[in-house]
């Protein structure tokens, strides 16, 4: 049972990461194309999430809260926003969404010195 949790969480921890530094570098002027991908992603993850409890949590959760796709601010706010929810129903500290600025570096850079050429 413990081993099972350690799994769940290690899980979580790297699947969370995954989502918010993609949030973090989603455009800031999306496309709609662009916006429908993200949207589309967001949902699809949520169905293939190999926890299943916590898909269906999860689930749950987007149609209360819908991924707000418009821009890299607003989908990093709501990144930050529906983390929370999980955090609270975990009975976990929430994150100051102020603080997401700057947190989820991809380690990208040289695309971003690249892009600017
Ligand atoms: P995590 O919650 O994994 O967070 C990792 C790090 O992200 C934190 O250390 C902090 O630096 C940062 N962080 C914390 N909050 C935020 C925030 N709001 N915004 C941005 N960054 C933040 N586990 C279950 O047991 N039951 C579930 O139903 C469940 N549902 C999940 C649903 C999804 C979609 C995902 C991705 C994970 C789910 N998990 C669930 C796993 C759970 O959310 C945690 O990932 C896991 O318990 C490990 O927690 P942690 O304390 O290490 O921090």
């Amino acid at each position: 049972k413990l081993g099972n949790e350690t799994v769940k969480a290690e899980l979580g921890r790297a699947a969370w990461r995954v989502l918010h530094t993609t949030f973090a570098r989603f455009p800031e002027k999306p496309t709609k194309e662009e916006s429908q991908a993200l949207k589309t992603y967001i949902h699809l993850f949520q169905r293939v999430y190999p926890c299943g409890d916590c898909a269906e949590h999860f689930g749950k959760l987007l149609q209360k809260f819908p991924p707000q796709v418009s821009s890299r601010n607003a989908v990093a706010g709501w990144g930050c926003h529906i983390h929370n929810q999980v955090n609270d129903r975990l009975q976990k500290p929430m994150f100051d969404c102020n603080n997401i600025g700057d947190f989820y570096d991809c380690g990208c850079a040289e695309d971003e010195k690249k892009s600017g050429e």
